[in-house]
C-alpha cells in the first residue's frame, strides 16, 4: 500500500485565526493564554483535516507563530546577544516576537533580525545569525510538546525540522563575509549537529517512526564543500536511530543528485511537480530499501492535478514499491490558500479548475486509492469527476481570447528598440524642462482612512460611481496641490484608487479571477491575497489614463503614468499551469503596452512601470538565469517601446541587489529607473558605476519604511555620494518607494527636505 503524508499545512487559519490572535496578543487586546489557546485549536483542526482526508502521517512542527525558521532557531537557543537571553533559560514566546519584529508586550524593544525570501517563494523567513564557534541547546520545547499534542488527539505523526545544512546556508553574520556559501559556517557544524542528534532522541523517545529533515538547498548550485558536508552530517543523525526523510522541493535536483547515492537516510522527498524529468535520476540512486515520496499535486499553485497523468507516472513505482512509495505535494502547502470552501463568489465552472490545500489533501487520497488493487468508489467518481472538470478547463472559451493570441504571435515582429538613450533623453529633456537633479516620488501618497473607506464604499455599492469619482478626483487634486506647493518637479497622481498594485490592474484585465478569502501568508501575521491568472491575458479598456489624464490637466508640470510591469504582475499571482510563465507574462506586457501608449496619446509625458518582483522571478538555479532574464528583459521593452522618442520611461525596482543581473536592468533601457539604496547607504549603485550604466538614476535617498524624517544634509551627503559613482547630470532625488503606508505629517516634512536637499545640490 502506498502511504500519503503531507509537508505542511498553512497555518494562519482559514478565516486568518492567527492573525487576528497575534496582532491582539502583540497589541495588548489579549493574553498570551488566548494566543496559545488558539494556536492549539488550529493545530488540532488542521491534523484532523489531514487525518480525516486519509493520510497516514500528519505534520508537526509545520505551526509557526510568526515563521518556521525562526522557531527553530529559537529552539536551537541561537538568539542574538541584543535579545540579552541568558543561556540557562528557555527562550520566551516575547523574544522569538521580538526577534520576528523587534518589540513584543515584554522585554526591552531590539533590531528585529532581518527577513527575505523563502527560495522563490513570495513567503518570507527570518534570517538566523550566525556567530562563530557559536554554541547550541535545545532553548524551547514546542516541537516536542507539539508531538504529544497530536499524538494525544490519536494522530500518526511525522515531526518536520529544517535541516542543519539548509539552515546554516540561511544563516548570515559578519564573519561569513562570503555569504550563503561561505564554507565556514561549515565549522559550526561541530557545535550544532550534537544538538540536532539530541533533538532526534527525544523525538524518538515519544514513539515517533519517521522524522522529515527539509534541506531544500539541494535544490540550488552547491560549492563541493557544501555538496560533501551532507555525507558527514547524515552519517552523525543517523546514529539517532530515529528514520529520516530527507525532503528537496523548489527545484531539480541536478548534479546534487549525486549527494544522495549512499547517503545514510531511509527516505528521499524530491518535488515532481516543479522537475517531473527528475525521476529516473533519482531511482538511479535510492536504493529499494529506501522510502522515495514523490511530490506530486502542487503546493505552490491553485490548479487541480491531473490525476490520471500522476498516476501514469508512478503506477509501476507502486506496484514495486509497495510501502515504500510514498505520495505528498510537492511542498509544504503553506504557499497556497487554506480552503476553497470559503469562497463564496467564484462561479462553478472557475472553482472546478481549483484546489487549495484542504482539497489538496483529497487529491492526494484519491490518487493513492486508485493506485491500490481495489479502487474505492469515492475515489473512482472523485477521478471521474476531476477528468471532466479538467477537460473543461482545456476546452473552455473563457481561457481563450482570439485576439490575445493574434497579437501575441504578431508580437514576434514588434520593434523591442528605441531611439539611443542619448538622444532620446535630448528630446525629453527639450520638452520637460527640468532642473539638474529633478524631485520626484514614486508614486503612492499616503493612503488615508478616508481613502480606503470610499474605495471600499464603492466596492460594496454603497457609494455610487459619481460619488466615489468625485471622492478620488479631490484626493488627486489634493496631492497635485501638494506637490507644486512642495516644488517637487515630476509629480505623481498618487494612487488613492489603488488597493493594491497588481490586484487593481487584475481586476481591470480579462483573464483574472480573485478569491473572498484566499490569503496565503507573507511574514509574520501578514497575509496576501493573490490574484488567479487563469486565461489569456485582454485589456478591454483603458485602467489608468482617466485618472492620470484629470491629474494633468490641474497642472502644467509633468505628471508620471503609474503602472505595474508585466513581470511583477506575474509573479505576485497564481500563474496559469497549461502554458510557460513566459507566455503570460508577454500576454502582459502586451495589455501594458496599450495602456502606455493610450497614456501617451492621453498627453502623459512621464511613464512609469513599476518592476518590483523583477530580481525575484530569478529561477534558483543560476544554468537558468540568461533565459529567465531574456525573457523578462524583452516583456519590459515590449510594453515600453511603443512610445515617442520625447517620452520618457521611468521603471522602480526595490529590495534588489543590481551586481549580476545589472546587464539585464540597462537591456531593460528605461530612461529612468528609481531604486531602493538609503538603506544601503549608496552601496548598491556600484553595480551602476562598474558597468558604466548610461541611463538615469534616482537612488532612494530616504527610507520610506520607517516613520523617522530624514535630515536634508544627510540626503545631500547621500546624494554626493551617489555623484561620486555616476554622473550628476543623470541623477534624479527621490525617496526609496511609495508612500502610502506612511502618515501625511511625516511624508510632507520629509518631502519638504527631499526638496531642500535638491536645490542645495543645485547650487553646489
Ligand atoms: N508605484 C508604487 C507605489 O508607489 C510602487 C510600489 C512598490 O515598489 N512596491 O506604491
Ligand atoms: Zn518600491
Amino acid at each position: 500500500m502506498t502511504i500519503t503524508h503531507n509537508l505542511g499545512f498553512p497555518r494562519i487559519g482559514v478565516q486568518r485565526e492567527l492573525k487576528r490572535a497575534l496582532e491582539a496578543y502583540w497589541s495588548g487586546a489579549q493574553s498570551a493564554q488566548d494566543l496559545e489557546d488558539t494556536g492549539r485549536e488550529l493545530r488540532a483542526r488542521h491534523w484532523k483535516l489531514q487525518a480525516a482526508a486519509g493520510l497516514d502521517f500528519v505534520p508537526v512542527g509545520d505551526f509557526a507563530w510568526y515563521d518556521h525558521v525562526l522557531e527553530w532557531t529559537t529552539l536551537l537557543g541561537a538568539v542574538p546577544a541584543r535579545f540579552a537571553q541568558s543561556d540557562r533559560e528557555p527562550v520566551a514566546l516575547d523574544t522569538l516576537f521580538r526577534m520576528g519584529r523587534g518589540r513584543a508586550p515584554t522585554g526591552t524593544p531590539a533590531a528585529a533580525c532581518e527577513m527575505t525570501k523563502w527560495f522563490d517563494t513570495n513567503y518570507h523567513y527570518l534570517v538566523p545569525e550566525l556567530v562563530p564557534n557559536q554554541s547550541y541547546r535545545i532553548a524551547r520545547r514546542y516541537l516536542f510538546d507539539q508531538i504529544e499534542e497530536a499524538q494525544a488527539l490519536g494522530h500518526r505523526v511525522k515531526p518536520v525540522i529544517p535541516g542543519p545544512l539548509t539552515w546554516l546556508w540561511l544563516g548570515k553574520g559578519d564573519a561569513f563575509s562570503q555569504g550563503a556559501t561561505d564554507p565556514a559556517k561549515l565549522d559550526l557544524l561541530d557545535n550544532l549537529l550534537p544538538v540536532y542528534q539530541q533533538v532526534l532522541q527525544q523525538i524518538k523517545e515519544l514513539g515517533v517512526e519517521w522524522v522529515q529533515i527539509d534541506e531544500p538547498i539541494l535544490g540550488l548550485d552547491l560549492p563541493p564543500a557544501w555538496q560533501s558536508a551532507f555525507k558527514v552530517v547524515y552519517k552523525q543523525l543517523a546514529q539517532a536511530g530515529i528514520p529520516i526523510l530527507l525532503a528537496t522541493y523548489f527545484e531539480h535536483l541536478h548534479e546534487n543528485v549525486e549527494v544522495l547515492n549512499g547517503l545514510p537516510v531511509q527516505g528521499v522527498h524530491i518535488d515532481l511537480v516543479r522537475a517531473p524529468d527528475q525521476l529516473d535520476d533519482v531511482l538511479a540512486v535510492v536504493s529499494d530499501e529506501q522510502v522515495l515520496s514523490l511530490g506530486l499535486i502542487d503546493g505552490r499553485n491553485v490548479w487541480r492535478t491531473d490525476l490520471d497523468k500522476a498516476r501514469a507516472l508512478v503506477e509501476t513505482l507502486a506496484v514495486r514499491r509497495g510501502d515504500r512509495l510514498w505520495l505528498a505535494p510537492s511542498c509544504s502547502l503553506l504557499h497556497v490558500p487554506v480552503d476553497l470552501d470559503a469562497e463564496h463568489e467564484l462561479d462553478a465552472e472557475l472553482r472546478g479548475w481549483l484546489s487549495f490545500a484542504t482539497q489538496k489533501l483529497d487529491e492526494l487520497a484519491w490518487l493513492a486509492d486508485s493506485l491500490s488493487t481495489i479502487p474505492s468508489s469515492t475515489s473512482q467518481t472523485a477521478l471521474q469527476r476531476q477528468r471532466l472538470a479538467l477537460q473543461g478547463r482545456k476546452d473552455s472559451g473563457r481561457i481563450h481570447n482570439k485576439v490575445t493570441q493574434k497579437d501575441l504571435v504578431a508580437s514576434a515582429d514588434l520593434d523591442r528598440n528605441r531611439a539611443p538613450f542619448a538622444q532620446r533623453i535630448l528630446r525629453q529633456q527639450e520638452k520637460l524642462g527640468l532642473p539638474a537633479y529633478p524631485t520626484t516620488t514614486i508614486g503612492s501618497f499616503p493612503q488615508t482612512p478616508e481613502i480606503r473607506v470610499s474605495r471600499r464604499d464603492w466596492k460594496s455599492g454603497a457609494l455610487s460611481d459619481s460619488a466615489y469619482q468625485a471622492a478620488m478626483r479631490k484626493e488627486i487634486e489634493h496631492v497635485i496641490r501638494f506637490q507644486e506647493r512642495i516644488g517637487l518637479d515630476v509629480l505623481v497622481h498618487g494612487e488613492a484608487e489603488r488597493n493594491d498594485m497588481v490586484e487593481y490592474f487584475g481586476e481591470l484585465l480579462g483573464g483574472f479571477a480573485f478569491t473572498q478569502n484566499g490569503w496565503v501568508q507573507s511574514y509574520g501575521s501578514r497575509c496576501v491575497k493573490p490574484p488567479i491568472i487563469f486565461g489569456d491575458v485582454a485589456r478591454p479598456a483603458p485602467m489608468t489614463v482617466a485618472w492620470s489624464a484629470y491629474a494633468q490637466s490641474l497642472t502644467e508640470k509633468p505628471v508620471k503614468g503609474m503602472l505595474t510591469g508585466p513581470v511583477t504582475i506575474l509573479q505576485w499571482s497564481f500563474v496559469r499551469d497549461d502554458q510557460p510563465r513566459e507566455t503570460t507574462c508577454r500576454q502582459l506586457a502586451l495589455a501594458l503596452r496599450q495602456e502606455v501608449v493610450d497614456l501617451e496619446n492621453a498627453g502623459i509625458a512621464v511613464i512609469q512601470i513599476d518592476e518590483p518582483a523583477f530580481r525575484e522571478g530569478l529561477p534558483l538555479r543560476r544554468a537558468d538565469w540568461s533565459r529567465y532574464l531574456e525573457w523578462a528583459v524583452d516583456c519590459f521593452r515590449l510594453s515600453t517601446v511603443g512610445v515617442k522618442d520625447e517620452t520618457q520611461i521611468h521603471t522602480h525596482m526595490c529590495y534588489s541587489e543590481f551586481n549580476d543581473i545589472i546587464q539585464a536592468i540597462a537591456a531593460m533601457d528605461a530612461d529612468v529607473i528609481t531604486i531602493e539604496t538609503s538603506r544601503s547607504n549608496m552601496e548598491l549603485l556600484a553595480a551602476f558605476e562598474d558597468f558604466q550604466y548610461p541611463n538615469d538614476i534616482g537612488p532612494g535617498v530616504y527610507d520610506i519604511h520607517s516613520p523617522n524624517v530624514p535630515d536634508t544634509e544627510w540626503m545631500v551627503a547621500l546624494m554626493q555620494k551617489a555623484a561620486q559613482r555616476l554622473h550628476p547630470q543623470r541623477l534624479w532625488v527621490n525617496p526609496d518607494c511609495g508612500l502610502k503606508t506612511r502618515g501625511w505629517a511625516e511624508t510632507e516634512a520629509a518631502l519638504v527636505r527631499m526638496v531642500g536637499a535638491a536645490q542645495a545640490l543645485r547650487y553646489t
